[in-house]
């Protein structure tokens, strides 16, 4: 039975980084294809205004909070989030846990080279680790049928798809049942981190919960989207005290 809590009509799952992996290893096994969905607060303030976008993390199999907004949100409510569960950290969680497994994955999203790259460092990283098919994220109409049937023929168990929040959601959404891979996960940039093209924040930062400041000033373009965060708080204060 799912546990969730509500965080601005958001459904989170309840569970521990270990027990989101236990989960999504299950997904792998029961014969149907799962939606894995990684909101921070920029994607839950975005699905305020994005019907297609709520809906679809409404219907999702399962939701972990990637932000450490987003666990402190629920600190109030009936089922509090237990931690911050990254989507980067369960991806590679479950890399180890599927090398040397029958189990394969495929790489859809990022600049062209930079998943083939990401892709070659996981499977050094991760020796026995399949991946069986990697394509950029930049694609047209016509592409992305060669891609589909691509991927299908490929017939990958987890397919990872980083072109950004919300684009791979509704991507995801839209094909993952023509597709039939059992675990599907919007990674957003990933790639470029699991490339070595970005760096993911220091320990430090993690540990305190502001890997969101470490983006913020490596990545100053990242400013305007940012300005989401305090309208985040707000929004959250004033659904709990009114
Ligand atoms: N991207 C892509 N295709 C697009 C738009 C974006 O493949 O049409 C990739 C981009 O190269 C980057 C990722 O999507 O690797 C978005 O990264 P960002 O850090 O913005 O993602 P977030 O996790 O914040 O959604």
């Amino acid at each position: 039975m799912r546990k969730t809590t509500q965080v601005l009509k958001v459904p989170f799952d309840v569970v521990t980084m270990s027990e989101a992996v236990e989960r999504a290893l299950k997904f792998l096994e029961d014969g149907r294809s799962h939606i894995i969905c990684t909101p921070n607060p920029e994607i839950v303030m975005e699905a305020q205004t994005d019907k297609e976008l709520l809906q679809i993390l409404r219907a999702a199999d399962m939701v972990i909070p990637d932000g450490i907004g987003v666990v402190w949100a629920s600190r109030y409510s009936q089922y509090p989030l237990k931690e911050r569960v990254a989507g980067y950290d369960l991806v590679q969680k479950l890399f180890s846990q599927i090398k040397d497994t029958e189990y394969t994955v495929y790489f859809l999203g990022g600049a062209p080279g930079v998943a083939n790259t990401a892709a070659k460092r996981m499977m050094k990283q991760y020796p026995g680790l399949k991946i069986v098919g990697v394509h950029n994220g930049y694609f047209d109409a016509k592409e992305e049928k060669k891609i589909i049937y691509e991927i299908k023929k490929l017939a990958p168990s987890i397919l990872l798809v980083g072109l950004g929040a919300p684009k791979q959601e509704k991507w995801i959404y839209e094909n993952m049942r023509l597709i039939g891979a059992k675990v599907c996960i919007g990674v957003g940039g990933s790639f470029d981190v699991m490339a070595g093209t970005v760096k993911r924040a220091p320990a430090i930062f993690q540990k305190f919960g502001l890997e969101w400041f470490y983006r913020l000033i490596s990545q100053p373009s990242r400013f305007f989207r940012m300005m989401r965060l305090p309208k985040f708080v707000l929004k959250v204060l004033k659904s709990r005290f009114f």
